[in-house]
């Protein structure tokens, strides 16, 4: 086809008034940013319910961008309508926004490079696909789902690779008075790329997997598809590439299982003249499973959804330290040294993106670092940990939050224990378990039985709980208190000191421990608390007597 007949069919196949490229061009100009100032983006597909990958795409995405002092983006890619689950976008938009990362431009956060939803991006697609046919570089296909399917047949058979490419590719070689009869014949086409032929391999410097050399394509993909009325929507190759250069995104990282396809999109990208993003493909999150390494899996791993974080009541910071981890193992001296400062000082450095096999989701350490910054957050600022407890609170335990946030004064006093080093916690959901004792509505008392051990008898049990009531006032100091626990210990035939039982068990009928546990379970029904006489400090002495009572008689 020459030029005439070229510039004929593209206005044959769309005839609307769509934008040519210098309009794009002149609509999206290039930023006004330094070099170095890197441009990213996040393209989740609305397919699902959002998973840890997109939390793990969209944290490095922002950081790499923000840390140059660059822009980083939202885009949704929902030309794949079949595949759109309702509601999806709106679920990504929250789940960003949660995640606490700053978004300079999208769907609900503006930005002069818009629309960032690609189903409303349609006329800047339909203007370059135009441009492609114009140039010779796209071409109408009608080859029904039928023939298709033969072509396929004949390959398998002759042992040829598969595909609609060179002499399979029967509607690369169509006339244009050929086209015109299928057109008016009302046959239905897709729009089909024409891939470049005389190159075989093709080199490429990755960001994160470094120098790789490529299988060039010769694959004429679909860019296209149609519906019988006219065409719809491009499918991902084109829309991404066309949108990465509109959006002047500078570095692409996405998933690894683009790589495949990245010859295709140079070979896009040079049709329409463009200059090429950096480009980073990065390793699927894997966890161990029975010993094995495997990708994550949505449908197998509940960690894999990112509503398990939330539920879970990770805090932000949590998974944002974890996240971070996962790009660099030195994440773990980083924190010990600066435990106390924001979490955006840590310098994601591309060259430790894991390049050969995919980092490893291990939940175990998830938690230890969950237990380690809400320590942090504990020492820092109290009030905010309170709030957050809160909030979570509201969203998944009602009843908690009710309580939590009826006596603010007493929550927040609770949380201060031993604020120093408490690490009892690793995330929201366990704060009920762990500390729902101090409140009345949430606290069970045991049964005297429970208080039993192999030390303490069930009259002694009695006996230490009534002393206890006795002796005390809930007014001593931390040295007073700890004199009339040695005191009652004492009295009752039990060694001051653990060690001095240890060292003669025969004279005593056990240690300070064993009274003390005693008292522990009465007052809070668990075994592990922090320290009793801080407990009760908070607690006060009303509240004391009554968890006392029911244990003992008013009387004894
Ligand atoms: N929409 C693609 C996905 O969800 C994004 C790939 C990309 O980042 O370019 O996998």
């Amino acid at each position: 086809m020459d030029k005439k007949e070229r510039l004929e069919l593209a206005e044959l196949l769309i005839p609307e008034k769509v934008p040519g490229l210098e309009e794009l061009e002149n609509r999206y100009p290039p930023r006004a940013l330094k070099k170095n100032n890197w441009v990213t983006r996040v393209a989740p597909s609305p397919t699902g319910l959002p998973h840890f990958g997109l939390l793990y795409m969209a944290l490095i995405n922002e950081r790499l961008a923000h840390q140059s002092g660059g822009r980083f983006l939202l885009r949704i890619e929902d030309t794949d309508e079949k595949r759109e689950l309702k509601n999806s976008r709106q679920l990504i938009i929250d789940t960003l926004r949660r995640l606490q990362i700053p978004i300079d431009e999208g769907p609900e956060f503006g930005g002069d490079y818009g629309p960032y939803i690609q189903s409303r991006r349609r006329q800047i697609y339909l203007g370059t696909v135009k441009e492609l046919i114009r140039r010779g570089r796209a071409y109408p296909c009608f080859c029904s789902p039928q023939e298709l399917a033969l072509v396929r047949r004949r390959q398998e058979r002759q042992k040829a690779q598969p595909g609609y490419y060179g002499r399979w590719a029967r509607c690369r070689h169509l006339s244009l008075a050929e086209i015109k009869k299928k057109l008016s014949a009302g046959r239905r086409f897709v729009i089909r790329f024409r891939a470049p032929s005389g190159c075989s391999r093709l080199e490429i410097e990755d960001l994160v997997r470094g120098r790789l050399t490529l299988p060039a394509n010769n694959i004429d993909y679909v860019l296209y598809k149609s519906d019988g009325y006219g065409l719809t929507l491009p499918v991902y190759h084109l829309a991404a590439t066309v949108d990465d250069h509109l959006q002047r995104i500078s570095h692409v990282f996405r998933g690894e299982e683009w790589l495949a396809s990245l010859p295709l999109h140079l070979q896009i990208y040079r049709a329409l003249g463009w200059q090429l993003p950096r480009f980073g493909h990065l390793m699927p999150v894997m966890k161990l499973d029975g010993g094995k390494k495997r990708k994550l899996s949505k449908r197998r791993d509940p960690e894999a959804g990112a509503e398990y974080y939330w539920r879970q009541g990770f805090p932000v910071r949590a998974v944002k330290a974890y996240i971070l981890r996962l790009t660099d193992a030195n994440f773990d001296d980083w924190r010990r040294q600066y435990l106390l400062v924001p979490l955006d000082d840590f310098p994601i450095k591309v060259k430790r993106l894991a390049h050969s096999r995919g980092p490893l989701l291990d939940m175990a350490k998830m938690e230890q670092l969950a237990r380690d910054e809400i320590s942090a957050w504990v020492r820092t600022n109290v009030g905010e940990v309170y709030k957050a407890i809160l909030d979570w609170a509201q969203e998944y335990r009602p009843q908690f939050a009710r309580v939590f946030a009826a006596n603010p004064d007493y929550s927040r006093a609770i949380l201060s224990i031993e604020k120093e080093s408490r690490k009892d916690i690793s995330r929201w959901s366990e704060a009920e378990d762990v500390f729902g004792y101090f409140y009345d509505e949430l606290y069970r008392p045991l049964t005297i039985d429970n208080l039993v051990s192999e030390r303490v008898d069930q009259p002694t049990a009695e006996k230490i709980l009534s002393e206890f009531r006795r002796r005390f006032s809930g007014r001593e100091t931390a040295e007073e208190w700890a004199l009339k626990m040695r005191q009652l210990s004492q009295g009752l035939g039990y060694a001051e000191r653990a060690a001095d039982w240890r060292r003669r068990p025969d004279k005593y009928r056990g240690h300070i421990g064993d009274v003390a546990m005693v008292v522990r379970l009465a007052l809070t029904a668990r075994r592990q608390t922090p320290n009793l006489y801080a407990i009760a400090k908070i607690m006060g002495w009303p509240r004391i007597e009554q968890r006392l009572g029911h244990f003992l008689k008013a009387d004894s």
